[in-house]
C-alpha cells in the first residue's frame, strides 16, 4: 500500500518516529476509508431492497425525484411545512398497495409527519391533511 511512500520518507532521511506517525496516519485514514465504503455498500443494498419492495424503477427514481422537487420546491404539499432544511419524502398519493403508479402525476412532496401518518391510506376518504389542503 504505502510502503513504497515510507520506504522513500526513510530514505529520504526522515526521522523513523516520524515516519512511523507518517504510517499510523495512513493507517487510521485507510480504516476510515474502509468504514465508509461498508457503510455505503450497506446502505445501497437497503435502497436497492427497499426500491425492489415497492417495485420503484431502479434507475430513473432520482430523476423522478427530481422532477417532483422541481414542480413541488421543497414544501410539504399536505401541511405546507418547508421542507428545505429537513427530510422529506416523495409520497405516492395513491398508495402502490392501493393502486397507485410511480407516475410523476401520482407523486408529491410531503414531511415525514404528513406522509407517515397518511401510510397507505387513500386522501381525502381515508387521511386529510392537517388544515384540508388537498394537492393541486
Ligand atoms: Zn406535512
Amino acid at each position: 500500500m504505502n510502503s513504497v511512500l515510507l520506504t522513500k520518507l526513510l530514505e529520504a532521511g526522515t526521522p523513523p518516529e516520524l515516519v512511523g506517525e507518517v504510517a499510523m496516519a495512513l493507517a487510521r485514514a485507510e480504516a476510515a476509508q474502509d468504514a465508509l465504503t461498508r457503510f455505503r455498500e450497506k446502505d445501497l443494498a437497503h435502497t436497492k431492497a427497499y426500491r425492489a419492495r415497492r417495485g420503484l424503477p431502479d434507475s430513473g427514481w432520482h430523476s423522478l425525484v427530481g422532477a417532483v422537487i422541481e414542480r413541488d420546491g421543497f414544501v410539504c404539499t399536505y401541511c405546507g411545512k418547508n421542507l428545505a432544511k429537513g427530510r422529506y419524502a416523495v409520497d405516492h398519493i395513491v398508495p402502490l398497495g392501493r393502486g397507485g403508479t410511480n407516475d410523476l402525476n401520482n407523486l408529491t412532496m410531503a414531511c415525514i409527519g404528513c406522509n407517515s401518518s397518511k401510510r397507505d391510506r387513500l386522501l381525502g376518504t381515508e387521511w386529510t391533511p392537517p388544515k384540508d389542503r388537498l394537492p393541486k
